[in-house]
C-alpha cells in the first residue's frame, strides 16, 4: 500500500510499504479521509519532532478486514478512529475498540472523529448554561465547531472574537450573533458593552497563546468560567488577581485518557448524523495522497479562504 513518511520538515515522500494485518481484537480501515491538523505543523517546519514519522490522526474510512474476536463490527462498515498515527496511508490497523460507527448520511470528509471528540469534551467541561452569554476568543477549525456545540448547548448570545475578518465572517455565518476584532475594536469594552457590564457567563479560549489567554480572562465575570481550550505548548503567565478577584471557575478543557477521546467521539458523531453539527462548510480544502505536501504548505500558510485540509488517500 501507499503511505506518506515524513522524512524531514517540509518532505513527506510516498514509499510503498506492507498492507498491515490485523492483529487479534484490531479491525483493517481502508483510509477515505484524514485531516491535516494543526497539531501537525511544528513537525511540518522542523520546530519539533523526529524523522521519519508516519503521522495522521484524524481518519474516517470502511471496515475492510476483521482481526480475530473482533464481533461487534462487519466488514464494509463505515467508521472514525481514534489512533495517533499512519492517517496519511492506504490502510491502517487499530484495536476495535478505537473504532466509532458513522451514520449513513454523514461523509467520510465530515468524520474526522479526533477534533470533533475533542470540541465535544471540551464543550461538555465548558458547563455552558440556558441563556448563558459565550465568548469564543479564537474561531478557526476548532472554534466554528465549538460555536456550533455551543448554539445546541443552551448559550442566548455568543460573541465571536478573531483578529481575521475572513475567521469572523465565517463564525457570523454558523450564528454567531456578534463579531469582534481585537485588532480594530476594544473586545474588552465592547463585550462590557454587550453585558451591561458584567463580563460573559462563560468565555471559551481557543487560541493556544498568551494574547488570547490574557483578552479571554478579562472578559470573564464575577463567578464565570474560563475554559482553556487552546492548546499551550509551554509555560503561561495568568493574571491570578483576576482569576481570585473575580472568583473565576478556570476550567482546562482537555481530555488525555483514551476512553475519554472513544466517548467524545461517539457523541460527535451522533451530532453529525443528526445534522445537529455541519462540517461540510469547514473542510475547504481536499488532497489526493500524492499532493500531501502541497496541502501541508497550504494548511502552513492558512489564507482566507483555509479552514481545514483533509487527505483523501
Ligand atoms: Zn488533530
Amino acid at each position: 500500500m501507499r503511505t506518506a513518511v515524513l522524512e524531514g520538515p517540509g518532505k513527506f515522500v510516498i514509499h510503498d510499504v506492507p498492507t498491515p494485518r490485523p492483529q487479534e481484537g484490531e479491525v483493517l480501515i481502508k483510509v477515505a479521509a484524514c485531516g491535516i491538523c494543526h497539531s501537525e505543523m511544528p513537525l511540518w517546519d522542523g520546530s519539533f519532532g523526529q524523522y521519519p514519522n508516519r503521522i495522521g490522526h484524524e481518519v474516517s474510512g470502511t471496515i475492510v478486514q476483521l482481526g480475530s474476536g473482533v464481533t461487534h463490527f462487519q466488514v464494509g462498515d463505515r467508521v472514525t478512529i481514534f489512533t495517533d498515527r499512519y492517517g496519511y496511508s492506504e490502510y491502517v490497523s487499530v484495536p476495535g475498540d478505537q473504532v466509532i460507527p458513522i451514520g449513513a448520511n454523514t461523509s467520510f470528509t465530515a468524520a474526522l472523529g479526533e477534533p470533533i471528540g475533542c470540541v465535544v469534551n471540551g464543550l461538555r467541561r465548558a458547563r455552558i448554561g440556558l441563556g448563558d452569554t459565550v465568548v469564543l476568543v479564537g474561531v478557526g477549525f476548532m472554534g466554528l465547531i465549538m460555536l456550533q456545540l455551543a448554539r445546541i448547548s443552551g448559550a442566548a448570545q455568543i460573541i465571536a472574537v478573531d483578529t481575521r475578518d475572513s475567521a469572523l465572517k465565517r463564525a457570523a455565518g454558523m450564528g454567531a450573533h456578534i463579531c469582534l476584532n481585537p485588532t480594530e475594536v476594544d473586545v474588552k469594552q465592547a463585550v462590557m458593552d454587550i453585558t451591561g457590564g458584567a463580563g460573559a457567563d462563560c468565555v471559551i479560549e481557543l487560541t493556544g497563546n498568551q494574547a488570547g489567554l490574557d483578552l479571554s480572562t478579562e472578559l470573564v465575570r464575577v463567578r464565570g468560567n474560563l475554559v482553556i481550550f487552546g492548546f499551550h505548548t509551554g509555560e503561561r503567565r495568568v493574571n491570578m488577581f483576576l482569576w481570585n478577584w473575580h472568583g473565576l471557575d478556570v476550567i482546562n478543557a482537555h481530555e488525555r485518557a483514551p476512553s475519554a477521546y472513544v466517548e467524545g467521539i461517539r457523541a460527535g458523531m451522533k451530532l453529525l448524523e443528526s445534522g445537529s453539527l455541519d462540517m461540510e462548510p469547514l473542510v475547504t480544502h481536499r488532497y489526493p495522497l500524492e499532493q500531501i505536501n502541497e496541502a501541508f504548505a497550504v494548511a502552513y500558510a492558512r489564507g482566507d479562504d483555509y479552514v481545514k485540509a483533509v487527505i483523501e488517500p
